[in-house]
């Protein structure tokens, strides 16, 4: 009693297979109102092997909040900048016709492309069932996740994607837009014109499927997304934030201008003024395309992840204020380096794959003292210049 007294009455314990699967019976009713057929609910659901682990990142509490800085910088890096405007070169009919049809930019559709799966290199590698299943029948967000579940036997039972390509992150986002299965339903378009919606095998699917999310999401053709700005002497902190929209001439009229001092454009759209990292950091006048964005993903520093990268991608300077931080952040190509050099010296890190997870932190933390530097467990361009001069001091001296 003391145990099932931590999980909601009607949830099934971690780990309990047997009721998991009759928890996924007892959703042939939902489905079948959805239209998934009998026949089809029993041959995508007898052989669902529960992904229990995913309950651990339901309530995963990351140990500390990335800096801003630290997270773009390996969102919009060097590599995925080159990527992006390969990307845009190889698929510019597609993006052409999907900006015509639906009023985004190719910049804006190739960003998010980018950020969602690195060009469709990364789109997360869980069953998609698995993981659903589990999350519809524990854990603390049971109601959302049978939605998504039944929406996931929905797409496979149509045909659109295939059950063995219904694979994506622990919480059901797939594809190369890493739509989740409920946004598939109400937003993914066919645009190669083979009847299926396919955000797994079809990049003209899944850019133009982006690009009417966006439209959908209240996207405003040939406005930008915003800009960074200069704030006037004494800016009052209570100005700042996402939620507190003026127009532009009402912060024309408090002294903003664009970081190159010209006056702030005319644009027909709301405006807020966003200071990611403080008052010591970059500033930016954030207008509707940007809330638009927001909508593919609810945080700030993912919009601007996007923003930043279309930007570059259209060839447009990167920002002109520093940000708060006298540790630079690495890119990917930068962490890499360094897993490379913890590898060497003996700690257990894994693969290199450029993205510092546990097992690198943890090393990182070690070896930080080492190097004077605080044990933060988070690298910066001061770790990393300490073990490139380690690694030359060593090869000198070796025979
Ligand atoms: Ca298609």
């Amino acid at each position: 009693m003391l145990a099932l007294a931590t999980f909601p009455a009607s949830a099934v314990a971690p780990h309990d297979d047997a009721a998991f699967h009759r928890c996924i019976a007892g959703l042939q009713k939902s489905a079948a109102a959805k239209g998934v057929d009998g026949a089809s609910f029993k041959r995508l659901t007898t052989n669902i092997e529960p992904g229990w682990d995913v309950l651990e990142r339901l309530d995963y509490q990351p140990e500390f909040k990335t800096p801003i800085w630290d997270y773009l910088a390996a969102l919009v890096d060097a590599e995925r900048i080159e990527d992006g405007r390969a990307a845009l070169a190889k698929w510019r009919s597609v993006l052409t016709r999907a900006s015509e049809r639906y009023g985004v930019d190719a910049e804006t559709i190739v960003a998010v492309w980018g950020v969602e799966s690195n060009f469709g290199q990364n789109f997360g590698q869980r069953p998609l069932l698995s993981s659903l299943g589990v999350l519809a029948c524990s854990g603390r967000r049971q109601k959302y996740f049978r939605g998504e579940f039944i929406a996931a036997l929905q797409i496979a039972a149509s045909g659109d994607v295939a059950v063995e390509d219904l694979r994506g992150s622990w919480a059901g986002a797939f594809g190369h837009t890493q739509f989740m299965p409920s946004t598939f339903l109400s937003t993914a378009v066919d645009f190669d014109g083979d009847q299926r919606r396919d955000l797994v095998g079809s990049v003209p699917d899944a850019l133009a499927s982006t690009a009417n999310f966006l439209r959908k999401a209240g996207w405003r053709s040939g406005q930008p997304w915003g800009f960074e700005v200069r704030l006037p002497a004494g800016w009052k902190k209570s100005d700042s934030g996402r939620r507190n929209k003026k127009s532009l001439a009402h912060w024309r009229a408090l002294g903003v201008t664009k970081i190159d001092g010209a006056p702030l454009p005319a644009i027909n759209s709301k405006a807020a003024v966003l200071l990611p990292a403080g008052s010591k950091g970059p500033a930016f006048i954030v207008l509707r395309n940007f809330d638009a964005i927001y909508r593919y993903n609810a945080a700030e520093s993912y919009a601007l992840a996007i923003a930043l990268l279309s930007d570059q991608l259209r060839g447009k300077q990167g920002l002109q204020t520093p940000w708060p931080t006298d540790d630079i952040a690495l890119s990917r190509a930068e962490r890499r380096e360094l897993q490379r050099a913890l590898l060497k010296r003996g700690f257990d890190i894994g693969e290199v794959d450029g993205l510092l997870g546990s097992k690198s932190r943890e090393a990182i933390r070690q070896i930080q003292p080492q190097a004077g530097l605080p044990a933060t467990g988070q690298a910066g361009q001061k770790l990393l210049h300490w073990l490139r001069a380690q690694a030359s001091g060593t090869s000198e001296a070796a025979p």
